[in-house]
């Protein structure tokens, strides 16, 4: 027997209208390229969208076409992530710390027909554009900007002026595509994961829950996480459904503009890798007394382990971190580390130990741990094994990409590549990846092509890219090389040979030559053992 209630769509259209009706003048703050402070409303974003839309339409936009993204985090950008939606589109949002080469993959792969840009973004545009297949490329000009608008763009302000007539939404289905992400792949070129408006929806209200975000209408969130990054983590609409004030930095990422905007902006939770908060962390030592917050401010870690030292010293200034792991297939979040009644009797030490875990699964997220033999691994917070998940707001398969489907198993699940324990808590610890990637200061580097290029060098015979643990970038790529006989090349040279491909953070900081790459029976890389090998590398 059926149930009788409505069969009512869970789209970006509610969210925007709700937030608009209920909380148009909660403040969307950014800071501009300049570092001047513009002050807007969700009343703004809502009249901004909706031209958006209209203006897109009128331009040609078809259902499920592309709107591409080239920004740093600020109000225009949220229009967007709104605009390009309730038009029946879907907002793309390109990354702009990739390599030149595979922003332009991306871009083709994705065949965006539209990209919106700021405008001191433009330099960069100019080197990954080459034969990207946008039609119609607008410009977002920010204040004070001397930039030029070159022939052939449109002016963001001007596209979205109108004349137009009255806005009706076109017809949207839940399931339709509502956002792109792509995802570093583990030996080849990145895949996309298409998000629907159902699972946008349904992960911005998980994002809300107490146990999990808590995102409250009385809070000030300061997204740290660039927009580019799976959707600032999902902040951006979780706290629109919620009516949260947003502060946006802009390109401002440096933890005194940071500290500054969280004082004045009274910011009650940032969200952030690693990277931001050791950074601002070490501002705070400096001078403890320079700023003064909000109790009970808080700090959403993750992209990266989040060290305990980290989490300690936060602690200190009277910043909560709060734990959190997730992935781009993922809409991002999948575990939240929050502490239960029972644990906060624990000694303070203990209680870190467990904040410092990736924690257990938000509601609607499933998870197991499989270990080499096919089996499921014991709760008992030792025995590891690859974590698998499912859940509303997981893929179930990349955008356009039939062949790369060895990443789900026949019964249903996404295979993360991270390795874990699962404690009787239910607490997920990440010990190790199964994928060949580093991440260094959120951002990924490919071991594997980084090999490639070094073994492309005529001295080196072989070479293995690992990831070793950095206290500042969480970890950053070690090359273990093996010369010919009687070549000879230095670290310097080889750093120079892989500068022409790689951008300047993707080059590993360390060459170290060995004899000879250790291997498994069948004759592959043994990674592991170089892992531990270097595991205290001193940098
Ligand atoms: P991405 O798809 O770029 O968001 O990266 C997802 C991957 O980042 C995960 O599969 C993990 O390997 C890593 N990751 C994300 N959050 C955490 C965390 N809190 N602790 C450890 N690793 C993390």
């Amino acid at each position: 027997m059926r149930g009788t209630m409505m069969d009512f769509p869970l789209t970006l259209v509610h969210v925007l209208e709700r937030v608009n009706k209920l909380f148009g003048k909660v403040e969307i703050v950014s800071r501009n390229p300049d570092k001047s402070i513009e002050r807007g409303t969700y009343a703004d974003v809502y009249r901004h969208s909706r031209a958006l839309a209209q203006a897109l339409l009128k331009a040609g936009l078809r259902k499920g076409d592309r709107v591409a993204t080239l920004m740093w985090n600020h109000q225009h950008h949220l229009e967007v992530y709104f605009g390009a939606p309730i038009a029946g589109g879907v907002v793309h949002t390109l990354n702009l710390r990739l390599h030149p080469a595979d922003v332009n993959f991306i871009a083709r792969h994705a065949q965006d027909r539209f990209l919106i840009v700021d405008d001191v973004l433009l330099p960069l545009l100019e080197k990954c554009r080459g034969n990207a297949p946008f039609e119609k490329i607008i410009v977002v000009r920010h204040r004070n900007s001397t930039v030029e608008l070159p022939p052939g763009m449109i002016d963001y302000q001007a596209f979205i002026t109108g004349p137009f007539d009255s806005f009706e939404y076109p017809a949207i289905d839940e399931n339709d595509a509502c956002g792109l992400c792509y995802t570093s792949g583990t030996t080849g070129q990145s895949k996309g994961v298409l998000y629907t408006h159902r699972s946008t929806v349904l992960h911005s209200l998980c994002v809300m829950l107490p146990d999990s975000l808590g995102l409250r209408q009385r809070d000030s969130l300061l997204p740290v996480v660039p927009m580019f990054h799976v959707n600032a983590w999902g902040l951006p609409y979780a706290c629109a459904l919620a009516g949260t004030k947003q502060v946006m930095p802009g390109p401002h990422l440096d933890a005194v503009n940071l500290l500054d905007l969280m004082q004045t902006e009274k910011v009650t939770v940032g969200a952030g890798v690693p990277t931001i908060w050791l950074g601002i962390l070490e501002a705070l030592d400096k001078e403890p007394k320079r700023w003064s917050f909000q109790p009970g401010l808080r700090m959403v870690v993750g992209g990266s382990a989040a060290p305990q030292s980290l989490i300690r010293g936060l602690d200190k200034h009277g910043m909560r971190v709060q734990h959190a792991w997730g992935m781009t297939e993922m809409s991002p979040v999948g575990t939240v580390s929050e502490l239960r009644s029972e644990m906060l009797q624990l000694p303070y030490d203990q209680q870190l130990a467990k904040r410092a875990k990736q924690g257990p699964p938000v509601p609607f997220v499933e998870t197991r741990a499989i270990d080499e033999q096919g089996h499921e691994v014991p709760w008992d917070g030792k025995s590891q094994g690859e974590l698998h998940v499912r859940g509303p707001w997981i893929a179930a398969s990349y955008y356009n990409q039939p062949e790369a489907q060895d990443r789900w198993t026949s019964d249903g699940w996404f295979k993360t590549g991270d390795v874990v324990t699962i404690d009787s808590d239910g607490f997920i610890e990440i010990t190790d990846r199964s994928k060949d990637l580093i991440k260094s200061g959120g951002e990924w580097i490919s071991s594997v092509a980084l090999e490639n290029a070094i073994m492309g060098h005529p001295a080196v015979k072989e070479a293995a890219v690992i990831a070793v643990p950095h206290p500042r970038w969480g970890e950053r790529p070690l090359a273990a090389v093996v010369l010919k006989p009687g070549a000879q090349v230095t670290p310097a040279e080889l750093a120079a040979h892989l500068s022409k491909d790689f951008l300047k953070y993707q080059v590993p900081d360390a060459f170290e030559f060995i004899d000879a790459v250790p291997r498994t029976s069948t004759g592959k890389f043994l990674k592991s053992a170089l892992r531990e090998r270097y595991r205290n590398w001193q940098w």
